[in-house]
């Protein structure tokens, strides 16, 4: 694999490109994300006052999820990833579905040093857990961002429930996602993120946990972020 960044793991991306064909199988192995992508949008606009008109970055897009989800609301999106495959699929369901989302085969950090202060608003889902230096992917999350811009994070809390429910559940005994798709020691405690989005100069606005139960389906408890949980920051104006 070809990569302008020494922060990724090529085996992280061998994994994703594996499996990209099934980026908009709503019963594949990107089920979880879809089920819970109306969600975080929910969450997405509520913080930004709506995403309309915002020029939006999505750092670890994969197949275009939420990329696709921000563009049908209004924004105008730019999305990047390292797994090329994931971008194919990406484009040619963007050009199905008849929404306009940039794609491109970036690093973060290089995205990021040529385009300072230009997104008002920049996600990162799902991804921190996957790279080997989370912090840097946070640095520069930060630094596409304008003054005054608000920057979404998601991912899975390190303790022993994240790695019943997000390890042993989901990918052995429910086979929601393929086994290997997460390693626990990789997971990072909200504690551990607000201290790198806190190094990057933001200030955080709220924090919720996502969880699942089988009679109620995906929701959201602000109180409880001990397993999957997204965070809203704000760069000072
Ligand atoms: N953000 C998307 C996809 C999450 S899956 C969503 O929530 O719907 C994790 C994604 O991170 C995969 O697409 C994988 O290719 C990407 N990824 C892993 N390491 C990366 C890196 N170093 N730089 C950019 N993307 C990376």
């Amino acid at each position: 694999m070809q990569t302008n960044s020494n922060n990724v793991d090529p085996k992280e991306i061998e994994k994703f490109s594996a499996i990209a064909s099934r980026w908009w199988d709503p019963e594949g192995e990107f089920k979880p994300l879809h089920q819970i992508n109306p969600l975080r949008l929910d969450f997405i606009q509520q913080h930004c006052a709506g995403v309309f008109g915002l020029k939006a970055l999505d750092i670890g897009c994969g197949g275009g999820i939420l990329a696709e989800a921000l563009a049908t609301a209004g924004a105008q999106v730019t999305a990047i990833d390292l797994a090329d495959a994931s971008l194919q699929v990406a484009r040619l369901h963007a050009l199905e579905s008849g929404v306009n989302v940039d794609y491109q085969l970036v690093s973060a950090e290089q995205f990021a040093a040529q385009h300072s202060g230009q997104f008002d608003l920049v996600t990162c889902l799902e991804m921190l857990e996957h790279v080997p230096d989370p912090a840097a992917i946070v640095q520069a999350a930060a630094q596409a961002l304008k003054p005054g811009g608000k920057i979404i994070f998601s991912t899975l809390n390190r303790n022993i429930k994240s790695w019943l429910l997000g390890i042993v559940a989901a990918e052995y005994v429910l086979q929601w996602v393929p086994k290997g798709t997460h390693q626990h020691d990789k997971f990072i405690q909200p504690a551990e993120l607000l201290r790198m989005t806190d190094a990057a100069g933001l200030e955080p606005v709220a924090m919720t946990g996502l969880h699942y139960l089988p009679w109620r389906g995906f929701y959201m408890d602000d109180a409880n972020v001990d397993v999957n949980y997204l965070v809203c920051l704000c760069k000072p104006l």
